[in-house]
């Protein structure tokens, strides 16, 4: 099954991204799959340019590759705009503050869109219009979409009327994704567990784009001493302090595979029925 990747360009990468970057890649190659490379860059506020290379370059620096050219979402606005254009969509003009609100005024689940926006007339629509940009927000009406994880079992949510276009203009991280995993013809998505609940939302996107349905392995997250998700501030986290040898033998480690300093080596023991299923606390050496 065709596998990918697809950091992030607002960092360096970290043991905890670079452990999951290994998983999709060992789920690929270990079942002699194609395993593909996507930069998510849509993000122009976040993203800064010289993590590109950086951050491909440490994948390939513990060994990791990838098949074809290195897809860039910030060069796939028009794809995007399509899917977008076969959507049922309307006009969001809330902030986050007046969503809240009405949330808890409603007695609605924190997070989710109560629908303010969704029955406005045209002349409401017209008047809020002059005071805020709009976002755009597709019609999922509360679908409720469950699935079987590979790593995390069955996992359910509520799909809410969710932003595919930003109010500043830029396209979401779930359109994306979803348009992206479809035309490139991706079958499985190994990522962190901190995307699980993103996944009914994609799910019903993608559903509604007649795409193919995918399948997904959700992957324990590496925290920090303090229990947080790892990051920067704990360490020697990147391979700026860590050599790539050494990283791999802490990762492989962490996941109870035998002792490695590429990823290759660790291609024959790799079996994804035995992978941890709690996350794994990095402790600095001191
Ligand atoms: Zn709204």
């Amino acid at each position: 099954m065709r596998g990918r990747f697809a950091p992030s360009p607002t960092g360096v990468l970290h043991l905890g991204n670079l452990r999951t970057a290994l998983l999709a890649w060992l789920f690929a190659r270990s079942a002699g799959s194609s395993f593909l490379m996507r930069v998510e860059d849509l993000d122009v506020g976040r993203v800064r340019a010289e993590f590109v290379d950086e951050q491909l370059g440490d994948l390939a620096a513990i060994g990791l590759d990838w098949d074809g050219e290195v897809v860039r979402q910030s060069l796939r606005a028009s794809l995007y705009e399509a899917a977008l254009a076969r959507l049922d969509v309307y006009e969001c003009f809330c902030t986050r503050a007046e969503i809240r609100e009405a949330a808890s005024a409603a007695h609605g689940p924190v997070g989710v869109y109560p629908g303010t926006c969704r029955e406005l007339s045209p002349a409401e629509r017209d008047a809020r219009r002059g005071e805020r940009l709009p976002a755009l927000r597709v019609r999922a009406e509360h679908a409720v979409v469950g699935f079987e994880d590979r790593v995390a079992g069955h996992f359910e949510g509520v799909v809410d009327d969710f932003v595919v276009r930003r109010n500043d203009g830029a396209y979401a991280y779930n359109l994306a994704v979803v348009v992206d995993d479809g035309l490139q013809g991706v079958e499985e998505v190994v990522r962190g567990a901190d995307l699980l609940d993103s996944t009914p939302r994609q799910i019903w996107l993608g559903r509604a784009l007649g795409l193919p349905e995918l399948s997904y392995a959700h992957v324990p997250l590496v925290l920090g001493p303090d229990g947080r998700r790892l990051a920067k501030r704990d360490g020697d986290v990147t391979l700026r302090e860590l050599a790539p040898g050494d990283a791999v033998a802490w990762m492989a480690s962490s996941l109870g595979l035998p002792p490695a300093r590429t990823a290759r080596e660790l291609l024959p023991a790799f079996d994804p029925a035995t992978l941890p299923r709690e996350p794994t606390v990095f402790a600095p050496q001191t």
